[in-house]
């Protein structure tokens, strides 16, 4: 009996193709192979043509050309049309009804050590992409298979008659995988060996943890949105550049002021815009020896960013929404640091920071003009996420314009606007959950990754009393012993300030008390409560609502008297009328800010 279909079998993975070519057979179909494939299929005992019975050439090149001809391809691609069908029948041209193709091993050859491109470049299939793409798109007709695990399926639905619309949807999808696949691989491959390191590719020494290995960054079609200028970075390092560049970036836009933001753990530590810091904050912030200090926007929100939260600051990286200055290099060059992240550098700022770290510390500069695809996906556990950018825009104005506690209240000061968006932006940048609190342009204490609201609350509560403490005339006037260290005082001062030293005697407070000439005497409960009682004006963004007033009551302790936060609680009412009774301000942030 003549075969009614014709299936083209050109395998490089030849599992399961002696089974496959049995049923086919058994189902009358007419077999036309590649070389190998219809070798092998030949020596096993079916018949087999080879693909030139319907070329009438050769194949070529020593294998670079052997499917790719329009009597393979246009009987493939042929629909079912009167044209179609007319111009088969002028060029004496057979349907093609079943392709059968998976591809040359390229990522096996790559992985090998020490391959060469030559070598990789003939591993590059062409006509195998060729057979997949023209059957899968052609699905309406055609079935392609390119995964032999699917040959029994298939000759099951074969012995019963028709290969189902279904099926040959679902291989041709996972046609179009296998070729989306297997071209990232070259696209991966060359873009290693001739895209130079650091423009679009870049290799990273692990990922993050030192078994973490191979690890890399890199762009798909453009280069990398910013230039290692000095040192080479982490995985962790680039983690955090790539949210506190955009934090800073909003904050500038926001707020017209040049911004700064200390990251550690893809958390901010701290963040701020250049607002003129008053004498006793330089002092404080340990930046009262810096010259052009007071004509540095940038090197003031630097002091800010980092003087909220000395200790958690401890080897940042730092974002600048600015040109860096030399007041600002400055400060970096004396603190322990990881890294800067800025559009720009003056070239006296870039030689001060090039100096750090014995010559090693990480400078990026970030393209400006650079903007993210709306859509970004990542991969967990093998299995891709994808979502749209959280690309919400805070304005000082419009995103706090929903006052609900107190009632019919006129809008609110220039200050807590200003300190509301600068503790959104910063909120909307830490792992969530998040709560921050802001004064005077920066954020003085934050809450990240607690589980539970209340805890980010007490978080960010504690550390603003703690920032607030500093600032008590015992802890400004600390007697230091000569040669202590900046972050050696930075931990002693929170350990003072925070109520943490030890009161029995032992190692500990000697090790504390080996920090001074004259040892400080520990706070009272009742002088902290005295002193804190005098803050006051502070701004609060959380960035989902509050579930109980637990949080109020905490925040009303550290001197909030502005809540911006979305709601939804079921104890919205009870959270707002708190909020009245405690005299703050209570603003409803419609859009929730997660972040993970
Ligand atoms: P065979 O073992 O049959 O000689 O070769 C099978 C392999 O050749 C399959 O992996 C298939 O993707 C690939 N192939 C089929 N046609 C062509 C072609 O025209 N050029 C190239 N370079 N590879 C092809």
């Amino acid at each position: 009996m003549a075969a009614t279909k014709t299936a083209i079998l050109s395998v490089y993975d030849k599992a399961g193709l002696l089974d496959l070519a049995k049923g086919l057979t058994k189902n009358n179909v007419r077999l036309l192979a590649s070389g190998g494939t219809a070798r092998l299929i030949r020596e096993a005992g079916f018949d087999v043509e080879d693909v030139s019975a319907i070329t009438h050439a050769p194949e070529m090149l020593s294998g670079r050309v052997k499917t790719l001809h329009p009597a393979v391809h246009a009987g493939i691609l042929a629909r079912d049309s009167a044209s179609d069908e007319k111009d088969l029948a002028d060029q004496n041209i057979n349907k093609v009804d079943y392709v059968i193709c998976n591809l040359y091993p390229f990522k096996q050859k790559i992985a090998q050590i020490n391959v060469t491109i030559p070598e990789a470049v003939e591993e590059i299939d062409i006509g195998g992409v060729t057979l997949l793409r023209a059957a899968a798109k052609n699905h309406t007709r055609v079935t392609i298979l390119s995964d032999p695990m699917d040959y029994p399926d298939f000759l099951q639905e074969l012995d019963r008659g028709e290969i189902t619309e279904a099926s040959r949807n679902l291989y041709a999808l996972k046609a179009f995988e296998h070729t989306a696949d297997y071209d990232a691989a070259i696209s991966d491959f060359f873009r290693k060996k001739y895209a130079g390191d650091g423009k679009q590719h870049l290799s990273l020494r692990y990922g993050e943890n030192p078994h973490q290995k191979p690890a890399s960054a890199f762009m798909r079609g453009e280069d990398l949105p910013f230039r290692v200028l000095c040192g080479s970075p982490g995985y962790i390092n680039l983690l955090d550049s790539l949210n506190a560049w955009p934090l800073v970036k909003e904050l500038r836009k926001a707020l017209n002021f040049p911004a700064a933001a200390s990251f550690k753990h893809v958390s901010p530590a701290g963040a701020a815009i250049g607002v003129p810091l008053s004498e006793v904050e330089r002092k404080v912030y340990m930046v009262d020896d810096i010259d052009g200090l007071a004509e540095s926007g940038l090197a003031q929100a630097y002091a800010r960013a980092r003087g909220a939260d000395r200790m958690s600051s401890f080897g940042d990286l730092i974002a600048l929404s600015d040109k860096v200055d030399v007041p600002t290099a400055k400060i970096i060059s004396r603190e322990v640091s990881d890294g800067v992240i800025a559009p720009d550098y003056d070239s006296e700022a870039l030689e001060i920071l090039k100096k750090k770290k014995g010559g090693k510390y990480l400078i990026l500069q970030m393209n400006e003009s650079y903007k993210p695809p709306s859509q970004e996906t990542r991969t967990v556990y093998g299995v891709q996420l994808s979502q749209a950018r959280n690309d919400v825009e805070i304005h000082p104005g419009e995103t706090f314009a929903s006052v609900v506690r107190p009632k019919n209240s006129r809008s609110l000061p220039d200050a807590a606007l200003r300190d509301l968006t600068v503790a959104t932006i910063t909120a909307k940048f830490i792992q969530s959950n998040s709560v921050a609190l802001s004064l005077n342009g920066q954020v003085i204490g934050l809450g990240a990754g607690q589980q539970s609201r209340i805890h980010c609350t007490r978080l960010a509560g504690d550390k603003a009393d703690n920032w607030w403490m500093r600032f008590h005339e015992r802890a400004l006037n600390l007697k230091w012993k000569k040669g202590i260290k900046r972050p050696d005082k930075s931990n002693a001062i929170d350990m003072l300030c925070s109520g943490q030293v030890p009161r029995a005697s032992g190692i500990e407070k000697e090790a504390f008390e080996n920090n001074f000439e004259e040892v400080p005497q520990p706070f009272t409960e009742q002088e902290r409560e005295a002193w804190l009682s005098k803050l006051s004006e502070v701004a609060l963004s959380s960035d989902a609502f509050f579930p109980f007033t637990d949080n109020v009551f905490r925040a009303a302790r550290s001197g909030v008297k502005y809540i911006a936060a979305p709601s939804g609680s079921q104890n919205d009412q009870a959270v707002f009328d708190t909020a009245d009774k405690l005299g703050i301000t209570f603003v409803e942030q419609s859009t929730r800010l997660f972040h993970h």
